[in-house]
């Protein structure tokens, strides 16, 4: 049986000393070993940004997508192979501005899989703009002024588009954040994920105290139900998003790809499909 070990590979993430990202990559490895997967079982999809980078940092099947795409391919992915746990990640530019179409479809599709935003609430590969999660007034290069436009709630989104899984953590709580991931690659549907994941070089406002003094954890919270989707509505709504620990799961919908047929359920799989140049040029 593998172990967080098997899950490690030698590439060292070159993320700056402190970035939250490190610790979001040993919880994926962590839950991957936990919930009894080969690395062989795995395939972690990404896009670009920081964050993308962490499709090459684990030792399982890895693409390196385009930026705010790697949720059509994680769900190419999936839909191809039933037997392969997916999990798709990015940071919030990613998944929140380009990709925004993709993430709402996703959730409210329902394919089985994982996607785990690394939310940093400020876009951190090109040195510090404003993100779709930068707050009123956040003040970046982009927005010398602070910026105009509320913060987006990704909870709210998730929600309303209809999750049957959505969790929020924060990369210093390995416990939860770990927990939260094995549960997500549990649940049979799309399990939506959001990490705040302190970018210390550019976001010198949502940093690591400000996260633990603002965050709020449902596991101190004994009388909530995860099931209630009214209850988990007005919470999100009470604490500003700030939630953490599991916030909704729906299990009797039935996930998207159990209603159609994979490649080998097709008689598809391990074919050896080849075109000659003529042909790939008449496509
Ligand atoms: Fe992490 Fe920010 Fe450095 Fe990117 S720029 S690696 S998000 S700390
Ligand atoms: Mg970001």
């Amino acid at each position: 049986m593998a172990t967080l070990k098997d899950f490690r590979n030698n590439i060292k993430p070159n993320w700056c000393p402190g970035c939250g990202d490190f610790s979001i990559q040993a919880a994926i490895q962590r839950a991957a070993a936990n919930v009894g997967l080969e690395p062989e079982d795995l395939a972690v999809v990404s896009g670009i940004g920081c964050s993308g980078r962490i499709s090459g940092y684990i030792n399982a099947y890895g693409f390196h997508g385009v930026h705010g795409r790697s949720l059509p391919i994680a769900q190419g992915v999936k839909m191809a192979n039933r037997e392969l746990t997916v999990l798709a990640a990015g940071g919030d530019g990613d998944g929140f501005a380009i990709g925004m179409g993709h993430t709402v479809h996703a959730i409210r599709r329902n394919i089985d899989i994982t996607y785990i935003v690394m939310d940093n609430q400020i876009y951190g590969l090109t040195k510090g703009q404003t993100s779709p999660r930068s707050a009123e007034g956040f003040k970046t290069k982009s927005t010398p002024a602070g910026s105009i436009e509320s913060a987006l709630s990704p909870l709210e989104v998730a929600l309303a588009a209809g999750a049957t899984f959505i969790a929020q953590s924060f990369s210093s709580n390995l416990k939860q954040l770990t927990s939260l991931i094995e549960q997500g690659m549990q649940h049979k549907g799309f399990s939506f994920i959001n990490v705040f994941s302190p970018c210390v070089t550019f976001n010198k406002v949502n940093t690591y105290d400000w996260f633990k003094e603002n965050i709020v954890n449902l596991e101190e919270t004994p009388d909530y139900d995860p099931t209630n989707r009214v209850m988990a509505m007005t919470k999100i709504m009470e604490t500003g998003s700030m939630l953490t620990g599991l916030i909704y799961q729906n299990t009797a919908k039935t996930s998207y790809e159990s209603h159609v047929p994979g490649f080998k359920e097709q008689g598809l799989a391990n074919q050896n499909i080849q075109i000659t140049e003529d042909e790939f040029n008449k496509l």
